[in-house]
């Protein structure tokens, strides 16, 4: 687990002191992965830098399995600095050495001896699908496989919590893919916690638990991915799935917005409002995934037929949120009404 408590980062610059870090605090239980995603400029790369101890945080700690990694020094740093491993988006491999050379090097630097080595590298190659590349320089590699050596070479000391800074930026879909379902893996066979910064939305979608959404070096929001996207009020679940507003079409009575609550919907329920409960029902937009513990989505439906309370009433009971969708012709009236 790695629990990170009102973490401060500031510079002094030329130009005065820049606070970019305003007091951060973020739990990510082992076999957890919480992404973190926010603007440029949010101060993604600082936080990552303070977790690896690239960089000292002004104030605050960096726990990790309860040891406060922040306020060590000199050889009790270096030797807590293994419970993190990190990815980075350009793998930062050594391009004159080979595959199985590169994912040795944490070792070596140990000083873990030879015999003890060759295993353990072996059994990183295949951990991460790479055996038959071992010899192969990084060059000869796609983006993906590099990054994949970047993965086993974190893995070597046997972290404890999985930093992955834009790992998947600029790969194609496939590798972004792969390299997912790697850090899927991990989260579940080794129980590793797992940060993700990133700005990709569908790499947050496709692996992330939680969901921290950072803006001006503050925690804006913190939630379950699912809850965030249930939740019509958050800024970061609109931008996890969004919805555009739909107009209300004719002959329809009135727009709901629903989002999935529960991972246990009946794949039916927009099937079952209508052949259960006479509502005519039209589907305007939105967006349902297969998630791993069952479909996560928003939808935009028109509705007649149904008492709009009765509807959202029993949707609720079905897993889903839904909420009467503000007609946009309407809202721009009334807004120009209260400013008159
Ligand atoms: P992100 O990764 O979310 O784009 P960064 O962590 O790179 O954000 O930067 C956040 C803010 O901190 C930016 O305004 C940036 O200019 C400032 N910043 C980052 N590093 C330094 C530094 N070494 N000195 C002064 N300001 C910095």
């Amino acid at each position: 687990m790695i629990e990170i408590r009102d973490l401060h980062k500031h510079y002094d610059t030329a130009a005065g002191r820049v606070d970019v870090l305003k007091g951060i605090n973020l739990v990510v239980p082992a076999g957890e992965i919480t992404a973190v995603v926010g603007p440029s400029g949010a101060g993604k790369s600082t936080l990552s830098h303070c977790i690896s101890l690239l960089e000292k945080p002004s104030s605050g700690q960096v726990l990790v399995d309860g040891v406060d990694l922040s306020s060590l020094r000199g050889k009790g740093l270096r030797a807590h600095r293994r419970s993190i491993g990190t990815i980075f988006q350009n793998s930062a491999l050594l391009r004159r050495m080979t595959v199985a050379e590169n994912i040795a090097l944490p070792l070596r630097n140990l000083g873990v001896v030879h015999s003890q080595m060759v295993d353990r590298v072996a059994e990183l190659l295949e951990r991460v699908g790479l055996s038959e590349k071992a010899n192969h320089y990084p060059g000869q590699l796609s983006g993906g496989q590099r990054q994949r050596v970047g993965i086993a070479r974190a893995l070597a000391l046997r972290p404890r919590l999985l930093l992955s800074d834009e790992s998947t930026s600029g790969l194609d879909p496939e590798s972004t893919a792969q390299i997912l379902g790697l850090l899927d893996a991990l989260r579940s066979d080794l129980g590793l916690a797992i940060i993700l910064i990133t700005h990709e939305m569908d790499v947050v979608r496709d692996v992330a638990d939680s969901v921290a959404q950072l803006d001006r070096g503050r925690i804006t929001e913190h939630g379950a991915l699912r809850e965030l996207v249930s939740d019509r009020h958050s800024q970061a679940g609109g931008k996890l799935l969004p919805l555009k507003p739909s107009g209300l079409p004719a002959n329809f009575d009135y727009v709901l917005t629903v989002a999935y609550r529960n991972s246990t919907v009946d794949p039916e329920w927009i099937s079952r409002l209508s052949v259960d409960h006479g509502a005519r029902v039209a589907l305007l937009g939105g967006s349902v995934e297969a998630h791993r513990d069952g479909p996560l989505g928003r939808v935009s439906l028109g509705l007649s037929g149904l008492e709009p309370s009765h509807a959202i009433a029993l949707l609720d009971g079905w897993g889903l949120a839904a909420t009467l969708a503000v007609d946009p012709v309407i809202e721009a009236v009334e807004r120009i009404e209260v400013s008159a």
